[in-house]
């Protein structure tokens, strides 16, 4: 994003060709007149105002001033800025739903169909009740994530539960648009209502600051680590089982 009009970009760049993933990337803050080409201003889905493009440095010469922390801190710097920029992207998916729903379940308590208001059938009115449901366990868990990164900073428990609000927020938000659209018919296509346009802005939470895909890379990693790494606790549910200690009958390969 802000490819076509930042005056600031923030670059990461390898800085040690034949160090650790985690530890050869550094971080500077480069300005547009030390060297910064667009070469490219996409043509975008939705989400038009931001200017996204391709950039390419020629002969940049970056002062080591313009380093943000350590050489090779990247790799942290990366998922302690990866925190709040998920967040964005959830809560702000959270608060486009809740409007966009609220768009839908007026015009349906005034479009009228077979004499009656379109919310008085339940293919219109369970639409909103799905609706609401998603966008209320979307705002717990943002609202827990949120909670336990003002707790715990940036630990393996919060960046899982961030990825899972995320993740879980931004599909919710295309889930809402998209019925919100289903609900207005014929004229939710159009750009009489938003709806349209909302829909394509959304389209592009579930990509970007870290796909769905690497959002469930993130938390089946953590919580394997969480599950693998917990000590005996007083209640292990799997020994309950009647005939728990036939061992010979826990076959794994
Ligand atoms: C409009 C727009 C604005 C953007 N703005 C910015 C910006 O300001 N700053 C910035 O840094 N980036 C920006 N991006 C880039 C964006 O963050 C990336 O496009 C996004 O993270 C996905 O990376 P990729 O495109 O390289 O996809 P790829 O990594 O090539 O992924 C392609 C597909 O493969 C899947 N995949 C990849 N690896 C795995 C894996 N290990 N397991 C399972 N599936 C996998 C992905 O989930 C995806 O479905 C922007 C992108 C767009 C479209």
């Amino acid at each position: 994003m802000g490819a076509e009009g930042a005056d600031i970009f923030l670059v990461y760049a390898k800085t040690d060709e034949k160090g650790k993933p985690q530890t050869s990337l550094s971080v500077f803050v480069v300005e547009r007149d030390m060297g910064v080409e667009v070469k490219h201003v996409y043509g975008l889905l939705g989400t038009r105002g931001g200017g996204a493009g391709r950039i390419i440095f020629k002969n940049a010469k970056v002062p080591a001033e313009n380093l943000i922390g350590a050489e090779g801190a990247g790799g942290l710097i990366f998922n302690q800025m990866m925190i709040p920029e998920r967040m964005t992207s959830a809560a702000g998916a959270l608060g486009g739903a809740r409007e966009l729903l609220k768009i839908a379940a007026r015009y349906s308590d005034r479009r009228k169909a077979f004499g009656q208001k379109i919310r008085s059938f339940q293919g219109v009115s369970f639409k909103v009740a799905d609706s609401i449901m998603d966008i209320d366990a979307a705002s717990a868990l943002v609202h827990a994530s949120a909670k336990s990164v003002d707790a715990y900073g940036s630990t393996g428990m919060t960046r899982r539960l961030v990825s899972e609000a995320k993740r879980y927020a931004t599909e919710m938000a295309w889930r809402v648009t998209n019925s919100a659209m289903q609900i207005l018919g014929g004229i939710g296509y159009t750009n009489i209502y938003p709806v349209e346009r909302a829909l394509r802005d959304a389209r592009l939470a579930m990509i970007w600051t870290g796909t769905s895909e690497i959002m469930n890379l993130i938390i089946q990693h953590e919580y394997y680590k969480e599950v693998l790494g917990e000590k005996a606790s007083i209640m292990d549910l799997e020994a309950d089982a009647p005939e728990a200690d036939k061992e010979e009958e826990k076959i794994y390969e």
